[in-house]
């Protein structure tokens, strides 16, 4: 009765709450085996903290050129430990994402090098990084050629065209796990293992990178455990559990580190520069709840899925499929559906709770984007958040919440804010 009460003063009317609380009754089942995979990728990081060593004095800070940073130096052992792989970089000077991509991506090229994606167009972003869309310094101004074929209708990998798009020249293949703005599906790393098999078998030498960017720990197994070369990630998304205040991760073979850390820094510098400054300890914490965050954000989308979904939305993933990650798409074929179901998240947000969302234009994407995103972090997407470009079909991508709760009440009030601006009718909520 109490929580009824206090969703009320939330704004949040009776009906919205008992058709909600139906819902998330009816998921405790699903819920049970993600905490179980939580768990297990819980365990998993503080051994590897504990095998790294980690210690009271990797929390301190460095300044300046930051030798000796043992911090750092020690945390990018605990990443290496989780992902299994030989080395990683962890660096708070790596902005964003497409930072780190844009690093991995350059480091592992060179003149006459062609990189090729077997699923499909890359994220926004990247295709600036690529120079698919003219962009001042983009690998292809460098001499770095792309090329990419789509999924299959049916979203299994095109086999034939894979084989055709790898030639002499392709150095690197570039896989994104997570769907993005596209509307393919995400990638589970089951499949994953399968498309890096078949690649492996048509070029053996060819350098995997995955762009891991929110899926980390959703599942057991990460695409480095299944021979990817590397794997790259931003910490304001999944690794960073949302304490982390800004950085990325390469982790992956020492060639590929190597290669990623002499772009990043200078060549002949690699890893042996880049003070932690103050953020050693919210890095390591950051991953530490990783795991925790992860399943929250991803009992969310489930969530989401399932209210929309019985609205009569179109809801990718549906309300039953496996997740690969912690985006929920929702289209509503209406610009006004995608503003509405921002504006109720932001009226969720703990901070800035207030502001009203507003479509504009964002640097790197093609589309007005709108985005709903009351953030400690700014820009934090693994924090309670939505966006969606405003296009057709006029898809909402929802992600985060730090803890299950607060993303729960971020789904309960965009519901909310469509009934308030007349899209849905309470007399839906059956
Ligand atoms: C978020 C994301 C990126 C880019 O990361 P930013 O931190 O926004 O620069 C790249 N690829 C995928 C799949 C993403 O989800």
């Amino acid at each position: 009765m109490n929580l009824k009460n206090i969703y009320g003063e939330l704004g949040i009317c009776s009906k919205v709450i008992d058709y909600c609380e139906n819902i998330a009754e009816s998921l405790k089942d699903r819920f049970y085996e993600i905490d179980k995979v939580a768990e297990y990728n819980q365990l998993k990081v503080v051994k590897a903290m504990q095998d790294a060593h980690t210690s009271a004095e990797c929390m301190l800070e460095t300044t300046g050129y930051g030798y000796n940073d043992i911090g750092r130096d020690t945390l990018e052992e605990v990443y290496a430990k989780v992902f299994h792989t030989e080395d990683a970089l962890v660096r708070s000077q790596i902005i964003c994402g497409t930072h780190a991509l844009t690093v991995a991506l350059f480091g592992n090229t060179r003149p006459g090098d062609e990189i090729f994606s077997p699923v499909g167009m890359p994220y926004d972003t990247l295709q600036e990084v690529l120079g698919v869309r003219e962009a001042r310094g983009s690998l292809k101004e460098y001499g770095v050629s792309f090329n990419y074929v789509d999924l299959l209708p049916d979203g299994s990998f095109d086999l034939e065209g894979i084989k055709n798009g790898i030639n002499e020249k392709t150095k690197l293949v570039t896989i994104q796990r997570s769907r993005g703005y596209s509307d393919r599906h995400t990638l589970s790393v089951n499949e994953i293992a399968e498309l890096i098999k078949y690649i492996r078998s048509i070029k053996s030498d060819v350098t995997i990178m995955v762009d891991n960017c929110y899926g980390e720990f959703i599942e057991e197994l990460e695409p480095t455990d299944v021979g990817a070369d590397m794997i790259v990630g931003s910490l304001i998304k999944n690794a960073g559990g949302g304490i982390a205040p800004v950085g990325g991760y390469i982790a992956g073979t020492k060639e590929c580190v190597a290669n990623a850390a002499c772009r990043l820094a200078a060549p002949g510098l690699e890893k042996e520069l880049g003070p932690s400054l103050g953020n050693n300890r919210l890095l390591y914490q950051g991953f530490f709840m990783g795991p925790q965050v992860a399943a929250s954000a991803e009992k969310g989308a489930i969530f989401a899925a399932n209210v929309y979904e019985r609205l009569g939305f179109d809801v990718a993933p549906d309300s039953i499929e496996d997740r690969h990650d912690v985006i929920q798409a929702i289209t509503f074929h209406n610009p006004q559906g995608v503003i509405s179901f921002c504006r109720g998240i932001q009226r969720a947000a703990a901070v800035d709770a207030f502001a009203a969302p507003e479509p504009t234009k964002t640097p790197g994407y093609e589309s007005e984007i709108i985005m709903a995103a009351g953030c400690f972090i700014q820009g934090s997407s693994i924090e309670l958040s939505a966006d969606g470009p405003l296009r057709e079909p006029y898809t909402v991508f929802f992600q985060g919440g730090l803890t299950w709760y607060h993303s729960k009440l971020g789904v309960m009030m965009s519901l909310q804010q469509m009934i308030d601006d007349g899209f849905v009718k309470k007399e839906q909520l059956i």
